[in-house]
């Protein structure tokens, strides 16, 4: 028979005060069914003094009943996951498109081992999880069809008309555009949640930073891409893998790999070590500063202005790779290609709901009412995925 353990290990399989539909009802909201710890008990036994606790949620911009047994970030990690938005990633590239293979990352896989890098990282430093896997599920999904050279192409089309970030949309999709409950739109996240989102937008933005879980997410963001960026570019054959061994980064981890490997697994343990190297890097310098620190709450890491991040020397060497992936992958031949046709199929395409917004889902036609046309068809692109956009270009635009 399969156990149903909580927290504490403990079989509860065989106990009545399971949480059952009845059950549910035979306790008030908020409270929590009994025979199970209460949110607040178990983050006191798995959280570390600089986590943000989910007792210091601001709440919801539409109060909500308390869930009896999900904890608010908890629940927010089921919203975005339950979300069309988030659905919608499988369809979305991250570098490279759907024609070159498959066994590259997309936007959902991407976003995925985002989340287990953050996850990992969270629980090695004592932070909140469910705020952390929350907030990585949701970091890239407004990321439009074609990745980067999507984003640009709207935010040039819409230059004069405020621009487009994928991080901007990911708020206009989880506040307003996601349909899911009767009485508000959006998805209705907690305020640390979308917050920390907001940070996102305008990263060069002075000023206090975003609590740890958020930072926390950022790094493993660029952790990730970083390395799973090198991995696809190689098996792609965009660039060869000795070339890569210029870059003290990958020497070093190439240095930490058993000779004598095929090239396929030779490539996987170099990008295990990346990984690896990176993450005990940002696991170690966090450690250190919050140790010395002896911060005892999620405020003080904020008031000090603390950063976290890769030691200074990983921090260097891994922006010379970014630097290199930047010239030599995502400006290789083969993926300019792919931007200028992304760019010019939705320049077209912003055109064409521009003379002929009936072309578009009426929700949209409507949203244009208050919105204008232009930002409502680039709201209503930006959802597509890349497979869709390119669908509705041949249906409208026929080339
Ligand atoms: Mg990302």
């Amino acid at each position: 028979m399969n156990s149903t353990p909580n927290f504490s290990g403990e079989d509860l399989s065989s106990r009545e005060s399971v949480p059952t539909a009845t059950s549910r009802m035979d306790h008030p909201p908020g409270s929590n069914p009994p025979g199970l710890k209460t949110i607040a008990e178990r983050e006191a036994a798995l959280l570390a003094p600089w986590a943000f606790p989910s007792s210091a949620t601001k709440g919801r911009r539409h109060s909500e009943p308390v869930h009896p047994y999900r904890g608010p970030f908890q629940r927010d990690r089921d919203r975005v996951l339950h979300s069309a938005g988030f659905r919608r990633l499988s369809g979305k590239m991250q570098v490279f498109t759907g024609d070159m293979g498959d066994y590259h990352r997309t936007r959902l896989t991407h976003t995925v081992e985002v989340a287990s890098i953050a996850r990992t990282l969270g629980r090695a430093l004592g932070l909140n999880e469910d705020l952390i896997e929350a907030l990585a599920l949701l970091h890239d999904i407004g990321h439009p069809p074609f990745g980067h050279a999507g984003e640009d192409a709207i935010h040039a089309y819409l230059l004069g008309d405020g621009g487009f970030s994928h991080n901007q949309y990911a708020l206009t999709l989880v506040e307003e555009l996601e349909e899911r409950y009767a009485t508000f739109p959006g998805l209705n996240l907690s305020k640390e949640v979308l917050a920390s989102q907001t940070t996102r937008v305008d990263k060069s933005a002075v000023g206090r930073p975003p609590i740890l879980e958020a930072q926390l997410v950022d790094a493993s963001d660029s952790v990730t891409y970083n390395s799973h960026d090198v991995d696809d570019a190689v098996k792609l054959g965009l660039i060869e893998f000795d070339a890569l061994l210029e870059l003290p980064l990958v020497k070093r981890a190439a240095g930490r790999v058993e000779q004598g490997l095929s090239p396929k697994r030779r490539r996987a343990a170099v990008v295990y070590q990346l990984i690896r190297m990176q993450v005990d890097s940002v696991l170690h310098t966090t450690m250190d500063q919050i140790k010395s620190a002896g911060w005892t709450d999620w405020t003080q890491p904020l008031d000090a202005n603390f950063r976290i991040d890769l030691d200074p020397e990983m921090a260097n060497e891994k922006a010379e790779l970014q630097s290199f992936l930047y010239d030599k992958v995502y400006r290789h031949p083969q993926i300019v290609k792919v931007r200028k046709r992304a760019q010019d199929q939705i320049h077209e395409m912003l055109d064409f709901f521009k003379t002929n917004p009936t072309k578009m889902p009426e929700r949209f036609q409507v949203r244009a009412e208050s919105v204008g046309i232009v930002r409502s068809a680039a709201d209503y692109i930006a959802g597509m995925t890349d497979r869709y956009c390119q669908q509705r270009y041949a249906e409208l635009i026929g080339k």
